[in-house]
C-alpha cells in the first residue's frame, strides 16, 4: 500500500488583506450589543484558541477570525470569498480531534459560535431546529423539561456544537440506542461554496423525493458546504436509566458477555462500553471512581459498563439484578465482580469514568489519537500489537510512549486507540504508528475512522479503508460542490 504524507497545495488562494478585513467588516457589521465577542478578529485580538486543537496537535495559521450571527452573512462571506479564491475553515466547538478545524494556511476560520438560537422545538413529534452553532449540552437542556433527550450524547458536549457533530457524523455514547446521525437527522439549511443557500431544513419524517442531498453534509467535515441550521429528531426521556459496572477476568469474556447481556436485557441496553486495565487505572491516578475495591478490581483485566435506558423502573431493576446473580453465579463466570449503581450519583459517577478518559488521557502527555472500528474480537490483539512494536523500537516508556490503551463503544465495534506520548509529540514516534496501525485495521477490514473523521489526520490514511473507485467518486463530488477549493481545503480528500 502507498503511505506518504502528502503537503496539499494551497497556490490557488489568496491572503485576506485590508481590503478584505474591510469588506467583511461591511457584511458584518454592526455587532450586536449583546455579543461578548467581535464579529472579527486578527492577530491583532486574541485569536490563539482558534488557531490550536484541543489536543494542542494541530497549530493554524488563520490571520482572521469571523463570527456571523445569520445564514444571511455566512452566504455574503462565502460568496465573496468564493469571488477572491479566498480559502474557508468552518469552525464549531473545535473538540474535533482530526485537525479538521484548524486553517492549515492561512485560510479564514469562519466560526458558527454566534449562531445559537434554537429555533423551534415540537414536543409532539420531538423536532427539534436550531442554529447549526448550538451547544450540544444546551440543546439537551433546552429540550429537557419537555422530556425529550438529544439522540446522541459525548464527552466533549459542553463544547462542541449541533452543526460540528454533523459535520463529524459524530457517534458518542448513545449510537447503540438511537443510531447514527444520518438517521436522525431530518434536514439541513447549507452555505454552498459559491454562497447559495441550499434549504433542506425539513420536519418531515418521511421525504422520498430523489437524492436525499443533506447525506453528504453529515460526516462532510466542512468540505463541502457551511451548515447552518440543523432539523433533528430528538427521542423522549426514557423513564428508568441504571447502569452496572462490571470486571472481567481477561478479555476473552467480552464478547460471550455482550451476546448474554444484550439477549437478557433486550430492549432497554442502550450502551455497552469498554475500558481496558491502562485505561482504567489511569482513570483512578486522575481521581475517576473508584467503582471497584482494588480487591474487587485486582485480577481484572479490563472492564466494561452497561446502560438500560426503559419505561419501567421495577422491571428494567428486576432485569439488571437477574442478570447479575447469573453472571455472578454461572459455573464458569465471565465476570469477576460487578455493581449496580443505587442512586442518581452513583449512575453519575459511573458514567463519569468512562467520559472522563479523554479528559485524563490529555492530562497524561500528548496524545495520538486512532479512533478505528476492528472485529470485537481483535479489540485488545490491536492494542497490544501497537504496544509491542512500540516495545521493540525502544520507545516505549516514560522517555517516549508511556502509555497504550483501549477503550471504546464495543457495542458498536468501536475501538479508541490512545497512544500517549509523555512528553511531548516527535516525528519518529509518529513514524512508529503510522501507517503501521492504518494497515493492521485494514488487515482486519476495520475502518481507519469509526467516528472522529478523516481531517487531516487521516487524509492520506484514507486508501486503507477506501476503494480507489470510491475516492474517485469522493473527489467528483468535491469538484461539483466547490471547484474552486475554498473550502476547507487539504482535509478528508487526498
Ligand atoms: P469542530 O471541532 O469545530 O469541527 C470539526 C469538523 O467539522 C471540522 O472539519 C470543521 O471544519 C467542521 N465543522 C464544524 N462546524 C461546521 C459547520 N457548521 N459546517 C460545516 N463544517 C463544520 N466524537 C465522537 O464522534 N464521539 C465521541 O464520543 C467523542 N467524544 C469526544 C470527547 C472529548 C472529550 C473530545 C474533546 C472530543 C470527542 N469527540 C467525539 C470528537 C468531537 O467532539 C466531535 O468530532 C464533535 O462532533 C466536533 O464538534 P465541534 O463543534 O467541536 O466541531
Amino acid at each position: 500500500r502507498r503511505w506518504a504524507h502528502n503537503i496539499p497545495s494551497f497556490s490557488h488562494l489568496n491572503t485576506v488583506n485590508e481590503e478584505d478585513l474591510a469588506h467583511f467588516s461591511s457584511i458584518l457589521a454592526p455587532t450586536s450589543i449583546l455579543s461578548t465577542l467581535p464579529s472579527i478578529s486578527t492577530p491583532a485580538d486574541d485569536i490563539a484558541p482558534y488557531n490550536v486543537d484541543w489536543m494542542g496537535k494541530y497549530h493554524g495559521q488563520a490571520n482572521s477570525v469571523l463570527r456571523p450571527r445569520t445564514t444571511q452573512q455566512v452566504s455574503e462571506i462565502v460568496k465573496y470569498c468564493a469571488q477572491r479564491k479566498i480559502g474557508i475553515v468552518p469552525q464549531g466547538g473545535n473538540t474535533g480531534l482530526v485537525g479538521g478545524g484548524i486553517s492549515l494556511q492561512k485560510e479564514i476560520v469562519l466560526s458558527l459560535g454566534a449562531m445559537n438560537n434554537v429555533r423551534s422545538f415540537d414536543p409532539v413529534s420531538g423536532i427539534l431546529v436550531a442554529d447549526a452553532g448550538c451547544i450540544l449540552q444546551s440543546l439537551s437542556e433546552h429540550i429537557a423539561p419537555h422530556n425529550h433527550i438529544m439522540p446522541l450524547d459525548l464527552g466533549a458536549k459542553g463544547s462542541c456544537q449541533i452543526g460540528g457533530n454533523i459535520s463529524t457524523n459524530a457517534g458518542g455514547l448513545r449510537l447503540l440506542r438511537y443510531g447514527s446521525l444520518h438517521g436522525t437527522v431530518l434536514g439541513l439549511e447549507v452555505v454552498l461554496p459559491d454562497g447559495t443557500i441550499l434549504d433542506q431544513l425539513s420536519t418531515l419524517r418521511k421525504d422520498n423525493t430523489g437524492y436525499d442531498l443533506k447525506q453528504l453534509f453529515i460526516g462532510g467535515e466542512g468540505t463541502l458546504g457551511i451548515v447552518t441550521g440543523v432539523s433533528i429528531l430528538t427521542p423522549p426521556a426514557p423513564q428508568a436509566t441504571n447502569n452496572i459496572f462490571l470486571a472481567l477476568p481477561h478479555f476473552d469474556n467480552v464478547l460471550p458477555l455482550f451476546q448474554i447481556v444484550k439477549r437478557q436485557l433486550g430492549e432497554i441496553m442502550s450502551a455497552f462500553e469498554y475500558i481496558d486495565r491502562t485505561a482504567y487505572d489511569m482513570g483512578l491516578q486522575h481521581g475517576l471512581g473508584p467503582l471497584l475495591s482494588a480487591d474487587e478490581a485486582g485480577g481484572s483485566q479490563c472492564f466494561v459498563l452497561v446502560e438500560t435506558s426503559g419505561g419501567n423502573q421495577d422491571h428494567d431493576l428486576e432485569k439488571l439484578n437477574n442478570l447479575l446473580e447469573s453472571l455472578l453465579t454461572a459455573d464458569e463466570p465471565l465476570i469477576n465482580t460487578g455493581v449496580l449503581s443505587q442512586s442518581p450519583t452513583q449512575f453519575n459517577s459511573i458514567w463519569a469514568l468512562r467520559e472522563g478518559l479523554t479528559e485524563c488521557v490529555q492530562k497524561e502527555g500528548k496524545p495520538y489519537k486512532y479512533d478505528v472500528s476492528v472485529p470485537l474480537a481483535d479489540f485488545q490483539k490491536v492494542v497490544d500489537a501497537v504496544r509491542e512494536r512500540m516495545i521493540s523500537k525502544g520507545l516505549y516508556g516514560d522517555h517516549a510512549i508511556s502509555k497504550v490503551m483501549g477503550y471504546g463503544h464495543v457495542g458498536d465495534g468501536n475501538l479508541h486507540l490512545n497512544v500517549i506520548a509523555k512528553h511531548g509529540y516527535r516525528p519518529e514516534l509518529e513514524a512508529a504508528l503510522e501507517p503501521f496501525i492504518y494497515e493492521i485495521v485494514a488487515d482486519r477490514k476495520g475502518s481507519v475512522s469509526a467516528e472522529h473523521g478523516i481531517g487531516s489526520m487521516k487524509r492520506d490514511a484514507l486508501h486503507y479503508s477506501k476503494s480507489d473507485v470510491s475516492i474517485d467518486w469522493m473527489r467528483k463530488i468535491k469538484q461539483v460542490f466547490d471547484p474552486l477549493n475554498i473550502m476547507n481545503p487539504g482535509k478528508v480528500i487526498p
